[in-house]
């Protein structure tokens, strides 16, 4: 059986695994992202002493960004502009591949996590949805027409402008280049910032969700009059509070407002706003997604 190697590339930890498939997870290791040289080289190390035995027939890597994705630019491959320390022009594909000779497939992370689960997990049979995640930051990559979408770059979702009423919240956020964008406001840090405290030690009935899962519904259906997705998948840590996910329903058909007329929107939300079907793999399998479509299966 073909195998492939996927690396969940995030600005805090990379996770590398070695898989068959999505219910074939052969070995996983998981360590925090440092500089390029170290990181890259663990992961290259990860993945040679797997090839001694077998062949890997591409590996796959969704990446923390913003990146270059286009196979066509000079630059194809590179974390570009990231204000992480040490990761601004960085050339993860070209290493990955002089390394390790085999193909290698390059995607955002959200937009590996968005293939993910249109192959395995929760937008199966769908051509147009949203993966969101939730976590030290907030991304969304997207699926269209059954295409994930790239244009100019890859879509930054997280940097949307949505409104702030700084009577009921004067926290100013937390992004580094617009203060108070959508991922300024309600990304982890963000609520650690503004409360005070660790978003999982907040109780589950305390307000710090009611007003994150308001920032979340804002930004939700902005996306969703622009892009007109089936579904929208919603992941990431923050996300593990199960809570928000009746509140952020709620308070989007309290935003649209009747103007969606589609059962999707006014019966079946709970079917439409919903956790990633692949649970805490989905980036990881969306990384060995890339893999399998940079092998050309
Ligand atoms: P990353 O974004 O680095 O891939 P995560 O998706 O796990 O990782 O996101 C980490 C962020 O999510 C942190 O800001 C953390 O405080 C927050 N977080 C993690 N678990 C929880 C939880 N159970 N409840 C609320 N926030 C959480
Ligand atoms: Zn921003």
């Amino acid at each position: 059986m073909a195998l492939y190697g996927g690396i969940e590339a995030g600005g805090t930890k990379f996770v590398c695994a070695i898989a068959g498939g999505p219910d074939d997870l052969r070995d996983e290791i998981r360590f925090p992202t440092t500089t390029p040289d170290e990181t890259l080289a663990q992961a290259i190390d990860f993945f040679k002493s797997h090839q001694m035995d077998e062949p890997l027939q591409a590996i796959g890597v969704a990446c923390f960004g913003p990146i270059d994705p286009n196979p066509a630019s000079p630059t194809f491959g590179y974390v570009t502009t990231t204000p992480k320390p040490h990761w601004a022009h960085a050339d993860v594909v070209g290493r990955l591949q002089a390394a390790l000779h085999a193909p290698v497939g390059f995607d955002t992370d959200v937009n590996g996590a968005a293939l993910g689960e249109h192959r395995w997990g929760a937008a199966q049979g769908l051509d147009t949805f949203v993966y969101l995640t939730i976590g030290t930051g907030l991304g969304g990559g997207a699926m269209v027409n059954g295409r994930l979408l790239h244009g100019m770059m890859h879509a930054e979702m997280g940097h949307m402008r949505i409104p702030h009423d700084l009577a009921r919240d004067p926290y100013p956020g937390w992004c580094s280049y617009h203060g108070d964008c959508w991922e300024g406001l309600a990304c982890g840090p963000a609520i650690e910032a503004r409360w005070q405290m660790k978003g999982r030690d907040l109780t589950p009935d305390h307000p710090a969700w009611a007003l994150e899962a308001h920032y979340l519904a804002l930004g939700v259906a902005n996306i969703i009059v622009t892009l007109s997705p089936q579904r929208i998948i919603m992941g990431g840590g923050v996300m593990d509070q199960q809570q928000i996910f009746p509140m952020v329903r709620k308070e989007v058909q309290k935003l649209l407002n009747g103007y969606v007329q589609k059962a999707e929107i006014q019966q079946q939300i709970d079917d439409y706003i919903v956790p990633p079907g692949l649970g805490n793999h989905a980036g990881v399998l969306g990384a060995i997604a890339l893999a399998m479509d940079a092998a050309g299966e």
